[in-house]
């Protein structure tokens, strides 16, 4: 089957030859390590293009940022604020959130 992510155009050579040239594969978008979405305003890019951005470019500047969505983070604080108030009981917890609750700092 015929790739549709590897995009090929024609260039001519300096001696004046049309050659197909590949233009380089796009990585693939980064997801929700929790729900799969696709994460917003993190960039599609080859590692030397990552290299070029700031620190803050790459991924949001919020409690796993590049790692949860906002809806899954948003989730994740609120569980974890129910639990240390008493409201919320440990096991009724999904099992999937405890790391992420876990890993927050007090
Ligand atoms: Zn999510």
């Amino acid at each position: 089957m015929r790739s549709t992510s590897a995009k090929t155009r024609s260039r001519t050579t300096p001696s004046g030859r049309s050659i197909k040239m590949r233009k380089p594969k796009k990585p693939g978008a980064a997801h929700c390590a929790l729900c799969a979405c696709i994460l917003q305003a993190v960039p599609r890019r080859s590692r030397s293009q990552l290299a070029k951005l700031s620190k803050t470019e790459k991924r949001p500047e919020r409690v796993y940022g590049g790692v949860l969505c906002a809806a899954c983070s948003q989730q994740i604080v609120k569980e974890k604020t129910r639990l240390a108030t008493g409201t919320l009981l440990r096991s009724e917890v999904p099992i999937t959130h405890l790391k992420y609750i876990q890993g927050m700092k007090k």
